[in-house]
């Protein structure tokens, strides 16, 4: 099993996509390995269905030209705290030994987002405990950092990066969703097929404004980040 450089993980597939596909498809371009963990396959979204949503999915994963996706269908609506569905996202970061991971931004309308990122953070601290789960017969390993991404929620990002130059693969992305994001005539009315899209590229936007560039997406990050000096080279 190959290790990834960079993990995101999602509680549906097209989360990361909302939150950082732009910042994936760079650091794929850069020679990254990134890979996708979906936690649950949407089951219950009110559009599309199981089937469909992995079709658009596997679509999304080519244009970020992802290393691996992975999906470890755990219930939708039900990503409480769970010793089981722990060590299962356990088993993971020490199968792919990610260098940074990606989580959910915790202030989100929708719940799972939120639930999504506890739960992996159990299982990041868990996972680097040589004793905890040993008999999975996988190294402990600990990651390096922890970034937050954001899907429905809006909050002053701690860091952003330039997406400008990926701008359409991003929409291209986020268009493989058509399930999600087009209104189909039998489809159910959603705040996702209503401009959705739009406000996802405005954010963007925003961003890239208080930073100087066009496009950029925002990451919001609990631990200070560590500097030798002010005058090196930017972050
Ligand atoms: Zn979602």
């Amino acid at each position: 099993m190959s290790q990834l450089d960079l993990l995101a993980f999602g509680a549906h597939p097209d989360d990361v996509e909302i939150g950082m596909a732009g910042t994936v498809i760079r650091h794929s371009k850069m020679g990254y390995k990134c890979g996708i963990c979906d936690l649950t396959l949407a089951e219950l979204s009110s559009n599309g269905t199981v089937e469909l949503r992995q079709e658009e999915a596997s679509e999304a994963a080519k244009v970020l030209r992802l290393h691996t996706r992975l999906n470890l269908q755990l219930p939708d609506r039900g990503l409480q705290y769970n010793s089981a569905y722990v060590n299962k996202i356990v088993e993971i970061i020490r199968t792919y030994q990610p260098k940074v991971v990606f989580l959910p931004y915790h202030e989100d309308r929708h719940p799972d987002h939120g639930n999504c990122a506890r739960l992996v953070e159990e299982a990041l601290f868990s996972a680097g405990i040589k004793k905890y789960q040993a008999d999975q017969e996988l190294p402990p390993h600990k990651v390096r950092d922890i970034y937050y991404y954001f899907i429905n929620g809006y909050e002053h990002p701690s860091i952003t990066v330039d997406i400008t130059s990926v701008r359409e693969e991003k929409l291209k992305c986020l268009q493989a969703y058509k399930s999600q994001f087009t209104l189909s005539e039998d489809g159910v009315d959603t705040p996702l097929n209503n401009g959705y899209l739009e406000t996802v590229l405005a954010r963007d936007t925003l961003f890239g404004k208080e930073t100087g560039v066009k496009l950029a997406e925002g990451f919001y990050i609990k631990k200070p980040l560590l500097i030798d000096n002010f005058l090196g080279e930017s972050l």
